[in-house]
C-alpha cells in the first residue's frame, strides 16, 4: 500500500471514529445521561465545525493530525481495581515504571517532531499523581505548541497539589482534569478525596470532567482468542467505534492502553505464536528516535494489532455493567 493510500486511510478512520463517537455520545446522553447532552452536542458541533474542515485541509496538505493519546506517567497505582480497563493490577513488579521528566520530554518531542498537531494529550497512570514530576510534565505539555488540549486523569485518592492547580489555572482553555467517580463503591469512601478535589478545582475555575453515574464494564481474563486475520480486522473496526485513546508506555506508542499492557507484560512470547498477519515492529512506534511520517502511516495503516487477538473489549462493553473500582 502506498503513502497516499495510507494517508487517506488514517484520515478516514479518524474522521469515522469522531463521527461515530459524536453521534453515539449524543444518543447515549439523550437516553441515559441527560446532563451530558450539552457536552456531547458540543462535541458533535466541534466535529462538523472544526474537525471536518480540518480533515479536508489535512488531506489536501498531507498533515499528520493525531486525535488523542494518553501517556502513562507511572504504571503504579493507589488502587487495585478488579476490572481495571487497562489491566494495570496484572502488571508484575519487574514491569512497573515511573517515567522520568527527561524521558517524558524526549518521547513527546520525538512523537511530535514530524506530526502537525495532537488534539488531546491525557496524563494517566496507574495514578499519575504518584509521579513526583507530574507538575513539570503537565507544564511542558501545556506549553507545547503542537498540543491543543491536556487532561490530567486522577482516581481521587490523592490530593492535587497547589503547584499543579496553579499550572492548570494558567491554561484555562487548554487544560482539564478528569476525576474518576468511584464514590458508588462504599468500601472506598475512606480512601477517596473526590469531594475536596472537586471543590478545589471548581473554586479555581479549572475545567472538571466528572461522570456522576459512572458504571464500568466487567473485564474478561486476558486470553488468546486465535481469531482469523479477517475476524481480528472486524473486531478492531468494531472496537474503533468505542471511545478510543492511544497510549504511550515504556517509550513506545501503542494503539490503546491494553495493547501497551499486553506488550509490556511480554504476553506475545508467552502465548506464542503471536496473532497472524502482523509484524511485531508494527505493533508500536518506538519513541526513542524522532518519528518519521511514514511510521505514522504504517502504524495507522494496520488492519488490526496483535493485542486485539488477546482482547475482549467489544463484548465487555456490550456486557454486564457494575459499580466502579471494586477491589
Ligand atoms: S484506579 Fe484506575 S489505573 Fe488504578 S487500578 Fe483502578 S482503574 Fe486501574
Ligand atoms: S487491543 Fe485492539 S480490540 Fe482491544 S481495546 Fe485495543 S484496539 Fe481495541
Amino acid at each position: 500500500m502506498n503513502y497516499k493510500v495510507y494517508f487517506k486511510r488514517i484520515l478516514l478512520r479518524q474522521t469515522y471514529i469522531r463521527l461515530v463517537y459524536a453521534l453515539k455520545g449524543c444518543k447515549e446522553a439523550i437516553q441515559h445521561r441527560k446532563y451530558l447532552v450539552i457536552v456531547y452536542a458540543w462535541r458533535g458541533l466541534l466535529f462538523f465545525v472544526k474537525w471536518l474542515p480540518a480533515s479536508i485541509s489535512i488531506l489536501l496538505k498531507r498533515k499528520i493530525y493525531i486525535p488523542n493519546i494518553g501517556i502513562s506517567l507511572t504504571t503504579r497505582c493507589t488502587l487495585k481495581c478488579r476490572h481495571c480497563d487497562h489491566y494495570i493490577p496484572t502488571i508484575e513488579e519487574k514491569y512497573h515504571e515511573i517515567l522520568a521528566f527527561d524521558s517524558f520530554k524526549t518521547q513527546l518531542d520525538n512523537l511530535l517532531v514530524n506530526a502537525d498537531n495532537l488534539f488531546e494529550l491525557r496524563l494517566l497512570g496507574g495514578e499519575p499523581l504518584l509521579n513526583r514530576n507530574t507538575a513539570q510534565m503537565l507544564l511542558y505539555s501545556l506549553e507545547h505548541p503542537k498540543i491543543e488540549r491536556v487532561e490530567l486523569v486522577t482516581n481521587g485518592t490523592l490530593d492535587i497539589s497547589d503547584e499543579i492547580v496553579d499550572i492548570l489555572k494558567r491554561f484555562p482553555k487548554k487544560s482539564s482534569v478528569y476525576l474518576s467517580n468511584y464514590t458508588a463503591n462504599e468500601s472506598l469512601i475512606p480512601l477517596l478525596k473526590t469531594d475536596s478535589i472537586a471543590e478545589k478545582l471548581i473554586a479555581n475555575g479549572i475545567t472538571l470532567n466528572f461522570d456522576r453515574n459512572l458504571l464500568w464494564s466487567k473485564t474478561e481474563q486476558i486470553q488468546r482468542h486465535f481469531r482469523s486475520a479477517a475476524m481480528n480486522k472486524r473486531y478492531f473496526m468494531e472496537c474503533l467505534k468505542l471511545t478510543h485513546c492511544m497510549n504511550i508506555r515504556g517509550g513506545k506508542l501503542f494503539i490503546c492502553p491494553r495493547a501497551a499492557t499486553f506488550s509490556l507484560r511480554d504476553l506475545y512470547r508467552r502465548f506464542f505464536p503471536p496473532a497472524p498477519a502482523l509484524q511485531e515492529n508494527k505493533e508500536y512506534i518506538n519513541l526513542s528516535q524522532p518519528v518519521e511520517k511514514w511510521q505514522f502511516l504504517e502504524f495507522f495503516g494496520n488492519d488490526f494489532f496483535n493485542a486485539c487477538d488477546y482482547c475482549s473489549n467489544v463484548s465487555e462493553v456490550a456486557g454486564e455493567k457494575m459499580i466502579p473500582a471494586l477491589q
